[in-house]
Formats: structure tokens, C-alpha cells, sequence
């Protein structure tokens, strides 16, 4: 009977420690995942999961879907879909049928075009091949080549019909990039699609600066971003965010030196020279495709008429100054 009795109590505590370990074990822990080879940036994902394989199994579900947007707004390389490289090859000689993801992508860039007055103007393609040839080659553009181009960004001639879902320039020269808007508008996609998997929280999206925070963290404190110093390393300051995305446009990270200059990637459309208001521009706001337009747009814009932008957005934004002065307008949603 008491050689029972031990057994049982033997019995009780290994179940006692198999559940306490098990329990502990059932917290979900932070993970990572990077990857390197879509829209030519880093994209990262954060989340907290009990489970590896459950994590694994989210990346790969958003990477899926970055994937299939990659291959739709890639100007350069053919990915045997009717991408932006297709249309702007064809779309000037007949309406071309797209795909719904495509549609409703073009469908927001000529929005936002019209919403910053051309600022941010994913028709102005035909302008920023010619800064990408001079970046490629270490020539400047020709001043009259850029002004014959600059005459084909009306976004009024990207004809978008909702019924067909079909695309047609009604300028033969008229050509399209996206490289404005299309990370933050795929990171809300990818916000969407976690929130379809049940993931309404405790995830944090990086698509090359595009950040969103899904939620919260697990434990309810709000996830931390900072915002880069452009003049040197670490950060300017942190921001705490949740629910909430956080764009920055820069001059610091694509461009090229030419005749000993350095010309970067964002061009004003009024002057088809790249933007000299500032050195940086960080906009926060809910949704991140609004977000990436109006950080191109802000940068191309004084800070007037950035923060009278914003107000239609209920965004914030962090204004840098090449003289280092930092303006902030923090009514962050
Ligand atoms: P971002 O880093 O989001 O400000 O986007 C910069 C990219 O958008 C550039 O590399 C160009 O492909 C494109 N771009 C540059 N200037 C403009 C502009 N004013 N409007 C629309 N797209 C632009
Ligand atoms: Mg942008």
C-alpha cells in the first residue's frame, strides 16, 4: 500500500512537471523571417508564435502573396504574367484585360496621383526611366529629353475601365511605374491577409522601410520603430505603434554620383529634377499604401502644403531638413 502510495505521488509530480514545463513552453515566442528577393528590398516579418512550423507556414503564405505582386509592378524583367511590364509595352495600342490585384492597385495609384496633384504620379515613368538611365550610366539626362517626357505623365490618360477591369494609354508615350506606392499598398495586403488567417495581432511588417504593426505585442505594450537618422547611423527617435504604418522616403538610400554629385531616386515633378525640400520625410498613418504615396508625394512638396495634405489622411509626419531641423506633426491616428 505505501509503495502505492509513492508510485502515485511519483505519478502526480512527473505530470505536474510536464505541465508546467509544457505551459511554459506555450508561450508564444518572437520570431523572424527575411527575405532578399522581392521589389528589390529586404522585407522581414516579426511575429509571435507558440509554434515554429505555425509561423513558417504565415511567411509563407505573405511571401506567396508578395511574390505575386512583385511579378505584376517589375518594369524591367517579364514574369510570364500581364504585369506593368507588359502594359507598357502594349496597353497604348488596345485595352489590356488585368488581373483583379493589378486593377485595383492601378486603380489606387491614379487616385492618390490625383489626390497629391501629381506629386506622387505612378505615370510618370517615362521621366523616371530617363533618371534611372543617368544612374545606370553616370550621365545626366538631357534637359529636353526630360521636358518631351514630362509631357507624357498625365495620369487622365491611364484609362482604368472598372467593368472590363482593362488598362489602355490614351498617350502612346504615356508609361507607368510603381515604385512609389507598391510596397506599403502590398504591405496592407499582407496586413489583410493575417488578419484572414486570424493573425490580428502581435505581427510587424518591414518591406523596406514600409512598416506596419499588426496589433499590439502579446503582452499588450505597443511594437517600437525608429525612424533613421539620414546624416548618419542609429535612429532620430522611436516611435511606438500599433494598428498603424510608419513610411519613409529618403535621399539617402538609392541613387548615384554623377560629375561628382549625388542624384537620388524621388523626382519633383515640377522641376523633373530629384526633390530638394529635404533629406527625409516619414509619414504615419493607418493604411500603408497611403502612407508609401504620401511620403514620395511629401518629399516632393513644402512643408505647407505636406501638412495640408495630411489633414485629409488624418496622418502625421516627420519632416527632415538637409540643415538637420526635424518638424514634426504628431497627430498620429
Ligand atoms: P519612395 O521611396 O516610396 O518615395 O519611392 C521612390 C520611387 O518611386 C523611385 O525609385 C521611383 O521609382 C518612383 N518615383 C520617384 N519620384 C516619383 C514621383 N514624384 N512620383 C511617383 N513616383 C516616383
Ligand atoms: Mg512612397
Amino acid at each position: 500500500m505505501k509503495r502505492m502510495y509513492r508510485f502515485t505521488a511519483a505519478f502526480l509530480t512527473a505530470v505536474l512537471v510536464f505541465l508546467s514545463v509544457g505551459c511554459h513552453k506555450a508561450e508564444p515566442i518572437k520570431r523572424s523571417k527575411t527575405y532578399l528577393d522581392l521589389f528589390d528590398t529586404v522585407i522581414e516579418i516579426t511575429g509571435y508564435e507558440k509554434d515554429a512550423a505555425q509561423f513558417e507556414r504565415v511567411c509563407a503564405e505573405i511571401y506567396a502573396l508578395a511574390g505575386q505582386y512583385h511579378a505584376l509592378c517589375d518594369i524591367y524583367a517579364d514574369h510570364g504574367v500581364i504585369g506593368v511590364k507588359q502594359l507598357n509595352e502594349t496597353a497604348m495600342t488596345k485595352p489590356i484585360a488585368v488581373d483583379q490585384k493589378l486593377f485595383a492597385l492601378l486603380c489606387f495609384g491614379k487616385e492618390m496621383a490625383i489626390a497629391t496633384d501629381g506629386a506622387c504620379n505612378i505615370a510618370m515613368g517615362s521621366v523616371l526611366s530617363l533618371w534611372h538611365e543617368a544612374r545606370e550610366n553616370g550621365i545626366l539626362p538631357d534637359e529636353t529629353a526630360l521636358q518631351k517626357a514630362a509631357a507624357h505623365t498625365d495620369i487622365a490618360n491611364l484609362i482604368l475601365d472598372e467593368e472590363k477591369q482593362t488598362v489602355y494609354y490614351a498617350d502612346a508615350a504615356l508609361r507607368l511605374d510603381l515604385g512609389a506606392i507598391a510596397k506599403g499598398y502590398v504591405v496592407e495586403r499582407a496586413y489583410e491577409l493575417l488578419h484572414d488567417l486570424g493573425k490580428k495581432e502581435g505581427y510587424l511588417l518591414n518591406f523596406g522601410g514600409n512598416i506596419k504593426a499588426v496589433g499590439t505585442k502579446p503582452d499588450q505594450s505597443a511594437w517600437v520603430t525608429g525612424i533613421e537618422n539620414p546624416f548618419g547611423d542609429g535612429y532620430l527617435k522611436t516611435v511606438d505603434i500599433s494598428e498603424v504604418a510608419v513610411v519613409t522616403s529618403g535621399d539617402k538610400k538609392r541613387g548615384a554620383i554623377i560629375d561628382g554629385v549625388w542624384y537620388h531616386h524621388i523626382i519633383d515633378p515640377k522641376t523633373l529634377f530629384p526633390a530638394d525640400y529635404f533629406s527625409q520625410v516619414t509619414v504615419i498613418c493607418k493604411d500603408s499604401g497611403v502612407a508609401d504615396a504620401l511620403s514620395t508625394a511629401l518629399y516632393c512638396m513644402d512643408q505647407k502644403s505636406g501638412a495640408a495634405l495630411l489633414l485629409k489622411y488624418d496622418a502625421a509626419a516627420i519632416w527632415v531638413y538637409p540643415s538637420g531641423e526635424v518638424i514634426s506633426m504628431q497627430d498620429a491616428p
